[in-house]
Order: structure tokens, then C-alpha cells, then sequence
């Protein structure tokens, strides 16, 4: 039986019925959510689902997508999550690429999906939460006999997530259920001090991290208060009503917090630490946020193909800002050359991770499968990353993004650290260009702080008495905003096309 199945019912067995997940004005326990996925579950198994199927979702935050999820999962389909933001090419070429026999969503992305669908030829069956005359019924109840419910193995595949595509298009990471467990159960092992209490689900539950957090709060019996966007007010108005701890953010809501005038107007005393990952989290971010709220900011690092989480800082050991902390239980790492061999603490290679929650691969791309995993089933992060004496790492950059100014190595994060040092700098994001005569160069965007105006050649100047020279960025763009995914992410293939003239 997949492990996650087993877990919901064991729970139930260990701490009784308590509210689960909260959901607007509505709570459901865990008793509810075992029992709308097994709804899922049989409904699917009726329409004739066959294990191995892929089952697309497109909705935002809702409790339905839990329920969707661990019904597809116990059908032994598998789940394709969408951010319910992308926009209908992008769900198209998705709708390629998996073939999904079905797909749930609901009202705010019907007609994008069913626009989709269309564009990309094929014909699922579509089932939406909320009412439809044109589509079935997620709530449509089915029975169907224990003996037809299948009973999917730990290796088989549970969910094929599409990466951001932040540095090129989009590629299945299929997960199986044992990588799924292995990574909450990593995460748990690696925070002594987690209890049952509320969190909250502030994540895309589309994006690997935002779903972990979720399969780590029903594991531990924990309470998850979900919304369905990321917004300061209530993220503050629930943190005061349910006495909240801790919880999972990326940098761009720590960064949104800290600039609320409305922070001030609830009690937020509770908060002890909040988990930052899927992108850097600059230091003189962190720093405000402890000074704002009183609250540490424990950074991690993960990617899809790791279920995600690699490191992360742990509440019994010293806090490193600028470090995304030590490994977590039961995933091992290696630091190594462009030649795969291992380099000695403190020097940046490439990372390299192994573990249970590491992927098999991407959906129907056995090169590129190979390209990011080795037959010892070592994982190639394509990041930039050094360990210290201690065992804490820092992600230099991405593989990719580094930037090669007449053959010197520019890593764009050093130059981003620098420029948000800079009193008038809130933001900032830099990418290479082409270059004639150096083949690449540096362009730097930055947001402006609130009540400051920023002048181009001065902010360069001051980069210029930090860094070597070769690092300082030939241009410097002010930006309202810079162009992020819906995890928050900055999308550098986009500031590169802004690059270009
Ligand atoms: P794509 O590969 O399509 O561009 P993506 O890389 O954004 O998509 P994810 O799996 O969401 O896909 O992101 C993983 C990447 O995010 C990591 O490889 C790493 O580059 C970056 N990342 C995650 N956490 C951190 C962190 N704390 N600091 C720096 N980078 C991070």
C-alpha cells in the first residue's frame, strides 16, 4: 500500500479526529480528507483510470486539491500538478507532454483549461469543484468494490511536477511514493522541535515545496491553514488567531511581510522561526525579518528532482544567514569539479545529491535523465554550491547562470549580494549578455526602496569598491518589479530578453 495512504489512516488510528486543514471559513479533519480522497479514489477507479495514468490538477490553494491529490495517488494514478497562474499555452504544451486521462479544476481556471485542451488536441475527461454545466463534478459520489481499488507500490510513480522552467521550458520530475515519503520523513528527522500545531499552507501546493510541507503536516498530525494567495493581512490575521510557530515561505513573502505597515496592527508574538527556500534569501532580508518580527529565518535549499529538500538550518544547531544549512537526514552530497571529482571543503563545485527522495528521472526524457542522474544515482543539481568545515552549504549560483566575462567566472549572485546591500537597493537580479568583445557581461536590475530614487552610475560605483573589477555590472536597469514565477522565483530567462536591445 503507498506509504502516504497508510500514514492519513494510522493518524486517525494515533490522535483521533482533529481539524486538519482549514480552508476559508471552512475546516475539514483528517477523518474528512481520508475520506474525500478515497472519493477521489473510487471515482476515478469507476471512470476506468488505470494505474500508471496521469491525472492533471489546476486549481489554486483548496482543500479539493489535497483531497485530488491523495485520491489520484491511491487510484495509482499519477498526479500532475499545475500552478493554477500558468497561462493556457503553458498548460498546453503540459497537456502534451503528460497525456493526462483527466484533469481537476474549478472556476477561476475553467476556461484556460478547457482552452488548453482544445490547443493541445487531446481529450480528458475534466471534472471541476465548483459547478459546471460544461464539465463533471469533482463531488459526484461513485462506490466501487475493494476488490477493483488498486494498490500502488512504493516505486511507483506518484507525481510527474513540472519544473518553473525559470532557465528554459518546462520538464516532468517524476516522483515515486517512497521518494514523496523519504523526503517529509527527512524533514522531520531534521526538526527536533516540530510539533503538531498550525501552520500555514502560504505555498503553491502545485510547487513541490508548498506539497511537502502539506504531506509533512499530515504526517506529524499537524493543522494547515491554506490560502488560496499569498496575502500580508491574513497571513498576519492567521497568525495571530491560531498562535502560529512556524511556517514555510519563500524570500519574495519574507520580503513582503517585512515591508507591511500592517504588521504592527496584530499580535504576532508567537512566531518563532519561518522556513525560507526555493531561491536565495538575501542576508539583509533575514536580518530584517528577525529584527521585524522577532523571529528567525532557518533558510533551506531544494529542487524538484530532490522531492525537495536537500539542507536546511536546523533549531538545534547555530543559524548561518547566507548559508541554506546542513544536509538533511538520509540525504548525502558531494562538491565536485567540471571532471566529477570530489573538491576539499570551502572550494564551489558543482553539488551532487543521493538519497531516497532523489527522482528516477524526467517523463519521457531519457537524455536528459541521464544528464542529471548517474548510474550511482547521484543527482546533478546543476547549482554552484561549497560546504563548510561544518557541513553547512551555500548555493554560489546556478550552473547555468554564471556568467563568463572574458574568462573570468562572474557568479551573479556576489554581484546581487553587493547590490542589495546598497541603502536604495530593495531588489536586485543579474544576468549575462551577449558580448562581442568578451563574450558575456553583466547587467544588473534592481527595484527601488520605498521614498528613494536610485542613481545608475553611483549604485554601480559602489559595487565597483566591493568587488573586482570585472564584476561590476556594464548597466544597471531600475525596474518597478522584477518579472518572478508564482513561487516567487525571478525569472532570469525573461530579464535577459529585457537585456538585450
Ligand atoms: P527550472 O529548472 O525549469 O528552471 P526550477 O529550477 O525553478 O525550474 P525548482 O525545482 O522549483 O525548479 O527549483 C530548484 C532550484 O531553485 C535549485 O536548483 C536552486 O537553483 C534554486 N534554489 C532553491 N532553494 C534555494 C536557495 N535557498 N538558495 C539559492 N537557490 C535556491
Amino acid at each position: 500500500m503507498q506509504v502516504l495512504t497508510r500514514v492519513l489512516r494510522d493518524n486517525v488510528k494515533e490522535f483521533g479526529e482533529y481539524p486538519f486543514l482549514y480552508d476559508g471559513d471552512t475546516v475539514f479533519s483528517n477523518v474528512d480528507g481520508l475520506v474525500q480522497a478515497e472519493r477521489i479514489r473510487d471515482l476515478l477507479v469507476a471512470t476506468g483510470v488505470q494505474p500508471g495514468d496521469r491525472i492533471l490538477v489546476s486549481m489554486p490553494n483548496r482543500a479539493e486539491v489535497f483531497f485530488v491529490y491523495q485520491g489520484a495517488m491511491m487510484a495509482g494514478a499519477v498526479v500532475v500538478p499545475v500552478m493554477y497562474l500558468l497561462g493556457r499555452p503553458e498548460i498546453a504544451h503540459i497537456l502534451q507532454d503528460a497525456e493526462p486521462v483527466g484533469i481537476f479544476t474549478d472556476r477561476s481556471s475553467l476556461d484556460k483549461v478547457l482552452g488548453a485542451v482544445q490547443d493541445a488536441g487531446v481529450a480528458p475527461r475534466i471534472w471541476s469543484a465548483d459547478p459546471s454545466d460544461r464539465v463533471s463534478c469533482l463531488w459526484d459520489n461513485v462506490e466501487v468494490p475493494q476488490a477493483v481499488r488498486p494498490d500502488p507500490g512504493e516505486e511507483d510513480l506518484a507525481v510527474i511536477l513540472y519544473t518553473s522552467g525559470t532557465t528554459g521550458s518546462p520538464k516532468g520530475v517524476m516522483l515515486t511514493h517512497k521518494n514523496l515519503y523519504a523526503n517529509a520523513q527527512q524533514v522531520i528527522a531534521s526538526s527536533p522541535d516540530r510539533d503538531r500545531g498550525v501552520t500555514l499552507g502560504v505555498l503553491p501546493l502545485a510547487h513541490i515545496f508548498g506539497f511537502t510541507v502539506t504531506t509533512v503536516t499530515a504526517m506529524l498530525g499537524g493543522s494547515i491553514v491554506i490560502f488560496r494567495k499569498f496575502d500580508v493581512v491574513e497571513v498576519f490575521e492567521a497568525i495571530q488567531r491560531h498562535r502560529v510557530r512556524g511556517f514555510s515561505a519563500v524570500p519574495a513573502m519574507l520580503y513582503a511581510m517585512v515591508n507591511s505597515p500592517e504588521a504592527n496592527r496584530y499580535d504576532l508574538s508567537s512566531l518563532e522561526t519561518v522556513s525560507s527556500g526555493s531561491a536565495p534569501c538575501p542576508v539583509p532580508l533575514i536580518e530584517a525579518f528577525q529584527a521585524k518580527f522577532h523571529a528567525d529565518v532557518l533558510e533551506g535549499y531544494g529542487l524538484s528532482e530532490a522531492a525537495p529538500v536537500v539542507s536546511g538550518h536546523r533549531r538545534d544547531m547555530p543559524i548561518k544567514p547566507g548559508t541554506v544549512g546542513v544536509l538533511v537526514a538520509g540525504v548525502e552530497a558531494r562538491i565536485v569539479d567540471m571532471d566529477g571529482r570530489d573538491l576539499p571543503s570551502g572550494e564551489v563545485g558543482e553539488l551532487w545529491v543521493r538519497g531516497d527522495n532523489v527522482s528516477p528521472g524526467y517523463f519521457r526524457r531519457p537524455e536528459a535523465s541521464r544528464e542529471a542522474l548517474d548510474g550511482d544515482g547521484w543527482l546533478h543539481t546543476g547549482d554552484m554550491a561549497r560546504m563548510d568545515e561544518d557541513g553547512y552549504l551555500t548555493i554560489v549560483d546556478r550552473k547555468k547562470d554564471v556568467i563568463i566575462r572574458g574568462g573570468f567566472n562572474i557568479y551573479p549572485r556576489d554581484v546581487e549580494d553587493v547590490l542589495v546591500q546598497h541603502p536604495s537597493v530593495a531588489e536586485a537580479a543579474v544576468v549575462g549578455v551577449p558580448s562581442e568583445r568578451l563574450g558575456e557581461e553583466a547587467v544588473a536590475f534592481v527595484t527601488a526602496k520605498p521614498g528613494t530614487v536610485i542613481d545608475e552610475n553611483e549604485v554601480l560605483s559602489y559595487v565597483g569598491q566591493i568587488l573586482a573589477h570585472y564584476k561590476v555590472p556594464k548597466a544597471l536597469k531600475v525596474v518597478e518589479a522584477l518579472p518572478r514565477n508564482a513561487v516567487g522565483k525571478v525569472l532570469k530567462r525573461t530579464l535577459k530578453e529585457w537585456a538585450s536591445p
